[in-house]
């Protein structure tokens, strides 16, 4: 496979990651009716739904009704395509473990956004990420062992571990604010990291994905944009350092010295 198919196949994942984005909080279908511009209501056109290269010759602005489309819809999809590139690249020949990554990553992004948006993650992607991760587990070299049944175990472990170190964060979270700092959704998504990248993928995501969510709330308080008792979503913060984890788990040790 080449580059640029990779790129190819990962916008278009992109853009079905939009129709996730905007359809699952409102829980609308995800495959019918086709895209529709949200102001009049009149289907995209397939040679208008290209990604990126549509919002680019309409000039971000929808045929019909010259409704402005947002910036934001070609961006998920140049991200999606760069993501879905860089996890062809990083697992090359492995061809089937790089599809299946490319669906993680796409899922990832679309948890993110959502759960900036809306501060939910839907179940449809976090529980089917963790079922999809534990069929994918016996091609999975994220996950201990070399044999199926190793690897299947090894995600099993994984899911519990995630689970339980992201219930007990956010019970001692609760304790330590006395307000919720983590949801259901990201413990159920927690879960699905630790099918995909086992026991080591759950604790290096889980440290991550706090520290980077602290800097970001922290940083807001410094500049008063946010009070103590406002939500912060996790998601984002949790599904980029899932991410990071498909292409790098970080040693237990080094993460030690990190933060020694
Ligand atoms: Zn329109």
């Amino acid at each position: 496979m080449d580059i640029f198919v990779a790129l190819w196949i990962g916008a278009c994942l992109g853009s079905f990651v939009n129709v996730l984005v905007h359809r699952l909080p409102r829980e609308q279908s995800v495959v019918a009716p086709g895209s529709r511009c949200p102001r009049c209501g009149v289907s995209i056109r397939f040679y208008d739904n290209v990604p990126v290269f549509g919002w680019l010759w309409l000039g971000g602005r929808c045929r019909s009704c010259r409704a402005k489309i947002s910036l934001r819809y070609p961006l998920i999809e140049l991200l999606t395509a760069v993501l879905c590139a860089g996890l062809w690249w990083r697992w090359r020949p492995d061809l089937a473990w790089s599809a299946a990554a490319m669906v993680v990553a796409a899922a990832l992004v679309a948890v993110a956004f959502i759960d900036w948006d809306h501060f939910i993650i839907p179940d449809e992607l976090s529980l089917g990420l963790l079922g999809l991760g534990l069929l994918a587990s016996p091609i999975n070299p994220l996950l201990w062992g070399e044999h199926w049944l190793a690897r299947l175990g090894s995600g099993l472990l994984g899911a519990a571990a995630g689970f339980g170190m992201c219930w007990l964060t956010a019970e001692m979270g609760e304790r330590l604010f006395k307000k919720e700092a983590m949801g259901g959704g990201d413990i159920k998504l927690m879960a699905a990291v630790g099918a995909w990248t086992g026991v080591l993928g759950a604790f290096d995501c889980l440290m991550i994905g706090s520290f980077l969510g602290a800097v970001y709330g922290l940083s807001l308080m410094a500049r008063r944009r946010l009070k103590r008792s406002d939500p912060i979503p996790f998601g984002p913060f949790l599904s980029a350092s899932a991410l990071l984890n498909f292409f790098w788990l970080i040693p237990p040790d080094f993460l030690f010295r990190l933060t020694l």
